[in-house]
Order: C-alpha cells, then structure tokens, then sequence
C-alpha cells in the first residue's frame, strides 16, 4: 500500500506568505435562525480554539432574497467588537460581486464601495482575502484588477482570489492584476468531483493558488446519502473513516486535503463540536487504493 504524503499544519495561500490551517470554516449559514451574538462568538472560538484559523464569508451571506444582505459579515463585526482579541487569530476571508436583484457587478466603483462596505460591517482594517464571489459577464478583467489592486495598495486587502470562475477567467483576471491571485472557491467534495479531471485543479497548481473547497460534504448531502452512486460514496468514505477512528464528514475532508493541490476545505458546519471535530481530519493517513477507491465510487466507473 502506497501511502500520501501526511498534510502539513499549516498552508501557504499561494504566493502571499499568509500561512493558514489546512482545513477552513466557513460563515454562509452563520447569520441564520436569529443566532445571538454570544452564541456567534461561540462558533468563531469553537474554530479557532481548534486551531483553524482560516475563516470565510461573504458580503451576501445571510441574504434570503430579499433582505439580509451583509448580515453574516454584521455578526462577525459584533463578535469582534466585543471579543476584539480574536481579529489576530484569524485569517479573515471575504467576497464580494454578487449584487442583487443584478446578479452580478463587479464594477470598478461598485466594487470599491463593496470592499468599503464590508470592511465596516466586520469593523476590520483589512481583509486578509478578498474573493470575486462569482464572475461578472459584463466587467471586462483589467477593469476589475484595477480595482482589486488599488484597493490592495491601499491597505484595504492583504490578498486577492476567486470564486466559481472558469478556467479562462482565472487566467484573464490573473494576466491584467499586478497583485496577483493566491486562491481559487470552486465547489469540491466527494460527491463533486468535477475539478480532479476538468483541469481547475491542475490550473491551480499551475498558478500557484491555494484550492479552498466549498461545500465539502456536498452540502449536507453526504450524511444523508439518496441515490446509489452517493451511497456507494459513503461506503467507502466509511470504511476508512472506521479504519482511522474518525467520522465519515472527517474522511470526506481528509479526502480533500490528500490532494496535491493542498486543497483548503471549508467546513459548514454551524456546530462548535462539528467544527472542532473537522480539525482532525489533518491526522488522517491516505494511501493511493484507499484515496482510489473513493473517487472510483464517486465516478461511479472505474478508471480506465
Ligand atoms: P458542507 O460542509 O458541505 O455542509 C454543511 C452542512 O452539512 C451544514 O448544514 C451542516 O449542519 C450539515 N451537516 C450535517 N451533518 C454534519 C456533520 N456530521 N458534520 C458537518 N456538517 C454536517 O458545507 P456548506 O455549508 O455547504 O459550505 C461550506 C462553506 O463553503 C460555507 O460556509 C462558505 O464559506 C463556503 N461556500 C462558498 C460558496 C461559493 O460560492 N464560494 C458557496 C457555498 C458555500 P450543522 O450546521 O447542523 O452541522
């Protein structure tokens, strides 16, 4: 049995020396069924106490389609108004660029209220990285690095990234910044595994950005498996899970991590003992028949 390098404890996000933990936690559920400030703040320390320092949200999280928008950003700006020690425990991850009801505007002077904005609602100086959420058709690239880059020359954002871009988007925004990227969002889990083989992953590594996986366990999915093939998933994510004493959601982002992309999962969940319980997915061994075997059944046909 061949096994895979062990996961590092920290990784670099592309070329920015900004050092993070190998796995991430996510906020896009954080702002939803009226969760106090104190119940927030406890989620945050549940993250960071387990030592995952690398944390995501976005100006639209919280929004339900009508109203909302920046309201996960709100929260963490009162948690860190009120604990204010944590804003240097963490390496704080942002997007922006989604605008309802447009869909998208990435404008030069839409995005800098953006970052603006959102810098405010998290009562913060700088954002660490600063993601385009999704990409906008009608912004032409070196508009939208020129805005990125004054905002990083201004102090406003330490590093810059993407979300949901193709391939050739990547490229054109990464041509026209000065600054350049240091991270790509696409969606990535074990039952999403278009990136192993279209090529994004293999961009990444190319130019040097750090793959974050959003939606790791298929949103949920994973746990509550419906059609054969997701089962067929499960199973075998089980089989090593109990191998190694953890759970199927650790082995899923374990999965991730063994991928020599340095794959950042991002985990969802809104519990503090789930989100503790994501960090021991670092410990995790893959040996190739094992990390095989998973993508093999996620496929649902075996490689030729
Ligand atoms: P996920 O980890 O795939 O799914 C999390 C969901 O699974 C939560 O509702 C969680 O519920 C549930 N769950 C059930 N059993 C669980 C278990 N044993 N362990 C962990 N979770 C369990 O991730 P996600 O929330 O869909 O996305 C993760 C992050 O990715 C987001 O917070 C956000 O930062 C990012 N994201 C980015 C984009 C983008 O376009 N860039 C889109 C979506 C998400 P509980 O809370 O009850 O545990």
């Amino acid at each position: 049995m061949s096994e895979l390098p062990s996961i590092p404890a920290q990784r670099i996000l592309g070329h920015s020396g900004i050092a993070v933990s190998p796995i991430a936690w996510g906020m896009w559920r954080f702002a939803e069924d009226g969760r106090s400030v104190s119940e927030a703040a406890r989620l945050v320390n549940a993250a960071l106490d387990a030592g995952i320092t690398l944390l995501d949200t976005a100006d639209i999280y919280g929004f339900d389609g009508a109203s909302g928008f920046g309201d996960a950003e709100a929260l963490l700006g009162e948690v860190l108004a009120a604990e204010p020690g944590l804003r240097a425990r963490m390496v704080l991850a942002s997007k922006g660029g989604i605008r309802p009801p447009l869909p998208y505007d990435q404008s030069p002077a839409y995005l800098a209220e953006a970052i603006d904005a959102s810098l405010q609602r998290m009562r913060v100086d700088t954002i660490d990285l600063y993601q385009i959420h999704r990409p906008d058709i009608l912004a032409h690239p070196q508009e939208v690095a020129r805005a990125l880059d004054a905002a990083v020359a201004a102090g406003k954002i330490r590093a810059l990234g993407v979300s949901n871009f193709t391939m050739a988007q990547t490229e054109a925004l990464q041509h026209f910044l000065g600054t350049g990227l240091v991270a790509t969002q696409p969606e990535i889990s074990p039952l999403r595994i278009d990136c192993f083989e279209n090529g994004e992953l293999d961009q990444a590594m190319r130019l040097g950005l750090t793959p974050l996986a959003w939606s790791p366990l298929g949103g949920g999915q994973l746990l509550t498996p419906q059609s054969p093939r997701d089962r067929a998933v499960a199973e075998e994510l089980d089989r090593i899970a109990s191998e190694q004493g953890v759970s199927r959601s650790v082995a899923a982002y374990g999965w991730l991590m063994a991928h020599p992309a340095g794959i950042v999962p991002i985990i969802g969940s809104q519990n503090p003992e789930r989100i503790a319980e994501g960090a021991q997915a670092a410990g995790m061994r893959w040996t190739r028949q094992d990390w095989y075997a998973v993508l093999v059944a996620a496929r649902g046909e075996r490689l030729p």
